[in-house]
């Protein structure tokens, strides 16, 4: 754990941290006890007057000192990062390394960007001003398929905007978040970034719980969300709330389908399909679906999948051998259903690790569960649509609301159909390709609040009002 700026072990149960490429443990992590728990918050809470007072300029020199030590440690975060996740290596260190680096530039950035839109004297002898002030300590829970980027979208805009942080990684990827307290120590002044390892039920949960917590972020599954809304109601917190996905892919006839299906190949299956944005459900024009479905099936069988030190592989295995056996579960459930078919894939890979065939499931129909409902694994299913009205239904018939795109040639359809769609981001031709000058975050059961972009820095503060008697 990092508490109050001290590296300390771990007082409860021991967590095993396992290599997904092997099965092998990496490593036991004894996860806080719920007394950690409350240290780390007391010493967020001491921290947040001192930290809260310091200029924007000032903070903004200290996020910056962070992404350039993390980037000065690129190979160790990204091999650290593949061992727990057991995505490749060479992923690890050329997408996402970056990415963290710049999304806490972009922080520290628009830390000294913050306005009040307002001053002005709307009662006669008044002035009012508007400010936006840090909200005070954020317990921040993180998931497990981007765990370091995780941790850089919810640290970086709550730091930026003057509060202080208590960050519990997942149980199951806690080892580049604790690295990134190792770096953090020599840069941010005690108690700012607290790292808290261990479960949801025993260490999150009395997180989510304390008073002195002002407020809650979590990225994970809509259930966790569920429980964490629960548990914040008791002391009336704050939540921000990035759930799951079920992104809808719209290929109209038109479509450039040499496109589409690299597209496809790509952002339905990166990060063994580990993604809340991924491209898992392809509505598909009647006159291109059968060439689609073939083109799509003979791209990704050629998928590499393979080991983190493996150069030329694409994609690693699941987390687990639970979420395995989810995905795998999904898959024999479709096929069980009789009307679809498995044309690539659709197995669990033979010995160690806990791989599985990326796979497209055609002749998928709207009602079928596969359609509905979040597999987080390489699976990708195809449906044949009619119109436009009917896919721009489709798509809209799904309890989630956050990624989705539309493939077409035609403009002002895109146009028509985005502004339709009921997703906090659509995507022209492309899908899954993120910015942090952008916000991410989503509708409907996929929760509320943003990431990245200036929107995620205003979730962190509170607006208010000072009015001045003249
Ligand atoms: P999860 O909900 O199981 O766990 C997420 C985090 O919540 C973990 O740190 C876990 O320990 C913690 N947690 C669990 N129960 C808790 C409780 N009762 N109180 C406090 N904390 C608790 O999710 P996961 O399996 O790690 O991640 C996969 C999910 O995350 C998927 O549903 C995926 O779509 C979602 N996700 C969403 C986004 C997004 O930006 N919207 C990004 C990545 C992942």
């Amino acid at each position: 754990m990092f508490i109050d700026g001290a590296f300390v072990a771990g007082e409860g149960e021991a967590e095993k941290v396992l290599n997904p490429s092997t099965g092998e443990v990496l490593v036991a992590v004894p996860e806080a006890s719920t007394e950690q728990v409350h240290k780390a918050v007391s010493a967020a809470h001491r921290a947040f007057d001192a930290w809260s007072e310091t200029t924007p300029m000032e903070r903004s020199r200290l996020l910056l000192r962070l992404a350039d030590a993390i980037e000065a440690r690129a190979e160790e975060f990204a091999r650290l990062e593949s061992l727990n996740c057991g995505k490749p290596y060479a992923r690890a260190l050329g997408d996402e390394i970056p990415a963290i680096a710049d999304c806490l530039r972009y922080f520290a950035g628009a830390a000294r960007c913050v306005s009040g839109t307002v001053a002005n004297e709307y009662l006669a002898g008044h002035t009012s001003m508007i400010r936006r002030d840090p909200v005070g300590v954020v317990g921040s829970i993180a998931p497990w398929n981007y765990p370091l980027m995780m941790a850089a979208w919810k640290t970086a805009p709550a730091l930026a905007a003057g509060n202080t942080v208590v960050i519990k990684p997942s149980e199951q990827t806690p080892l580049t978040t604790l690295l990134l307290a190792q770096v953090a120590a020599e840069i941010l002044p005690k108690g700012v970034l607290n790292v808290i390892a261990g479960r949801g039920a025993t260490v999150g949960q009395p997180l989510v719980e304390h008073p002195k917590v002002a407020m809650v972020s979590l990225t994970g599954d809509v259930a966790t969300g569920r429980k964490i809304l629960q548990a914040a109601s008791g002391t009336l917190k704050r939540t921000h709330l990035e759930l799951g996905g079920k992104a809808p892919v719209i290929v109209f006839d038109d479509a450039d389908l040499d496109a589409v299906v690299e597209g496809l190949r790509t952002f339905g299956y990166y990060n063994a399909g580990q993604d809340c944005t991924a491209a898992c459900r392809v509505y598909a024009g009647a006159k291109i679906h059968d060439r689609l479905v073939a083109d799509l099936s003979s791209a990704v069988k050629g998928i590499r999948m393979g080991l983190q030190d493996d150069a030329d592989a694409e994609i690693g295995p699941l987390i687990s051998d639970r979420q395995r056996n989810r995905v795998a579960s999904f898959v024999e459930r479709a096929m069980m259903a009789g009307h679809m078919e498995v044309t690539t894939g659709g197995k669990v890979r033979a010995g160690a690790g806990f791989f599985y065939e990326p796979t497209v499931i055609a002749g998928a129909r709207q009602d079928d569960e596969i359609v509905k409902r979040e597999v987080f694994g390489p699976v990708v299913s195809v449906t044949r649509f009619t119109d436009a009205e009917q896919a721009i239904a489709w798509a809209n018939d799904s309890d989630y609301g956050l990624a989705s795109s539309v493939w077409t040639q035609d403009v002002g359809r895109a146009m028509r159909v985005a502004k339709k769609l009921q997703y906090g981001c659509t995507w022209i031709n492309t899908h899954f390709m993120l910015v942090n000058e952008m916000p991410h975050g989503g509708l409907k059961s996929s929760g509320y609040g943003k990431d990245m972009s200036m929107y995620a820095l205003e979730d962190y503060t509170v607006a208010r009002h000072v009015m001045v008697k003249l």
